[in-house]
C-alpha cells in the first residue's frame, strides 16, 4: 500500500499505484537522475532518441554552468546536437514572446529531443515548446531554485502579463548536485523559500479539507512533509553550499512537483503564501519593475501566513494548526540560510503589502487561511496588525 513512500526519489519516476486516498496515481516522468555526479547518465536516458537531431537550449550563464559539458558528453557519445544559447550578458532571460519566438526560429525540422540546460525560465520555455510540438524534453537542472522541474505548468509573460499555461512534464530530470551547489546563492535562497512555503501550503490544505471539504491525499502530504523536514534540518548547510543540504533541497523541490503530478493539482505546493507572492509579482510587472525571484517572494510570504494562522487560531481546526509553523520559526530558518526575511527587503511598500493581505484571497479560487479571515470578518484586523508590526504603526 502506497509503496511510493518506501521509494527513493529516483525510483519514483514512472510510478503508478493505487493510493489510500482512493485515487490511482501515475507520474508521467520517465526518469529522474538526481544526485552527485549524475550528468553523464543523460547518455543512457537520451539513447532512445539518438537517431534524430537533438536541440539543446541554454543561456550564457547556464551554458557555462553545465551546457558546455552536456554538449560535449552528448557529442562524444555520437549524438547530433544543435546548441542555441541566449546571450543575456548579466541580464535575466524573460519567458516572453521574444524568447519563445527565437527558440521556434532556431528549431530545425526533424528534431527528436529537446535538452534544456537551466532552471526556471529555460525549463518553462522548453516545457512550453515540448507541449506545442510533441517533442519530449530533458531538463538538466543548474540551480535548486524552484519546484517547477517536475510540474506541468509553464508560467510565461504574454503581452506584459503573467499567464500560467498548462504544458507538459519532462521526459527526464537530470539534477547533478555537483553542478547545482555552484549556483548563485540568490537562486539557492529562492529554492529554500519555495520549499518553506510548503509549511503553510500543507496547513492550508488541511484547513481546506476540514472547512471547505476539499480533496486531500495523505500520501502526498507525507511525501512533501518528509522532504521538507530534511531541508529544515539542514538549513544552516545551505549558506556553506553543503553537498547534502543542496541534495535535500533539490529533492524537496522535485518531490513537491512529483506530488503535484500524482494528483494533478498544485495543493501540495501552493497555499496562501503563493497568493501573496503572485499579488506582489503582478504589481511589480504592471509597474515594469523586476518582480524578484518566485521563491524569494514565497519565502518572505511564508512567515506572514504563519502569523495569519496564529491570529486566526480560534477559527482554525486543530489538525491545520498542528501543521502550521510559527512566524518566529520560519523567520529563524530564513535567517539561518541567509535569505531575505521581510517584505521591505525586496522593495514591497506599505500600501502594496496591506492590500495584498486584504485582497490576496482573490488571486485564485482556492480556500486558504486568507479566506477564513475574510469569512469571519477579521481580514482588516489581521492586515492592520501585521502591517503595523512590519512597517510601524501609522
Ligand atoms: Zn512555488
Ligand atoms: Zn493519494
Amino acid at each position: 500500500m502506497n509503496e511510493i513512500l518506501e521509494m527513493t526519489i529516483n525510483e519514483m519516476a514512472d510510478a503508478s499505484f493505487d493510493c489510500s486516498c482512493g485515487q490511482h496515481h501515475t507520474l508521467g516522468i520517465k526518469y529522474m537522475s538526481i544526485g552527485k555526479g549524475t550528468l553523464p547518465t543523460i547518455v543512457d536516458i537520451a539513447a532512445p532518441f539518438k537517431d534524430k537531431p537533438v536541440f539543446m537550449i541554454s543561456d550564457n550563464h547556464t551554458f557555462e554552468a553545465a551546457g558546455e559539458r552536456t554538449l560535449k558528453i552528448l557529442e562524444d557519445n555520437g549524438f547530433d546536437v544543435k546548441s542555441y544559447s541566449f546571450q543575456t550578458g548579466d541580464g535575466i532571460l524573460i519567458p516572453d514572446e521574444k524568447a519563445l519566438g527565437r527558440l521556434f526560429m532556431e528549431l530545425d525540422p526533424g528534431v527528436g529531443l529537446i535538452v534544456s540546460v537551466g532552471s526556471g525560465t529555460l525549463n518553462d520555455l522548453a516545457k512550453y515548446m515540448s507541449a506545442r510540438t510533441g517533442i519530449p524534453y530533458i531538463i538538466v537542472c543548474t540551480a535548486p531554485s524552484m519546484d517547477g522541474y517536475a510540474a506541468d505548468g509553464a508560467p510565461m509573460i504574454k503581452a506584459g502579463r503573467k499567464i500560467s499555461f498548462i504544458a507538459t512534464l519532462p521526459y527526464a530530470i537530470v539534477g547533478d548536485t555537483d553542478i547545482m551547489k555552484e549556483a548563485p546563492m540568490h537562486l539557492i535562497h529562492a529554492g529554500f523559500g519555495d520549499v518553506l512555503g510548503k509549511m503553510t501550503a500543507l496547513a492550508d490544505w488541511y484547513l481546506a479539507k476540514e472547512i471547505a471539504g476539499d480533496y486531500c491525499c495523505e500520501t502526498c502530504v507525507t511525501l512533501v512533509q518528509r522532504a521538507l523536514q530534511k531541508v529544515v534540518d539542514n538549513a544552516a548547510g545551505l549558506a556553506k553550499r553543503d553537498e547534502n543540504a543542496i541534495l535535500y533541497l533539490i529533492e524537496a523541490l522535485t518531490l513537491t512537483g512529483v506530488a503535484m503530478g500524482l494528483i494533478g493539482i498544485s495543493r501540495p505546493a501552493s497555499g496562501a503564501e503563493h497568493m501573496l507572492s503572485h499579488y506582489w509579482e503582478m504589481d511589480f510587472i504592471a509597474r515594469g519593475k523586476f518582480p524578484e525571484l518566485h521563491g524569494i517572494k514565497v519565502g518572505i510570504a511564508t512567515p506572514i501566513i504563519a502569523e495569519m494562522f496564529e491570529l486566526m487560531r480560534d477559527d482554525v481546526p486543530d489538525c491545520a494548526l498542528e501543521l502550521a509553523p510559527t512566524r518566529e520559526e520560519v523567520e529563524e530558518l530564513l535567517r539561518t540560510a541567509g535569505a531575505p526575511v521581510l517584505p521591505t527587503e525586496i522593495g514591497i511598500e506599505r500600501d502594496l503589502f496591506y492590500n495584498s493581505i486584504i485582497e490576496g484571497y482573490t488571486v485564485r479560487n482556492r480556500y486558504s487561511i486568507l479566506q477564513t479571515a475574510v469569512d469571519k470578518g477579521r481580514i482588516v484586523e489581521c492586515a492592520k496588525i501585521i502591517t503595523d508590526r512590519i512597517y510601524g504603526a501609522e
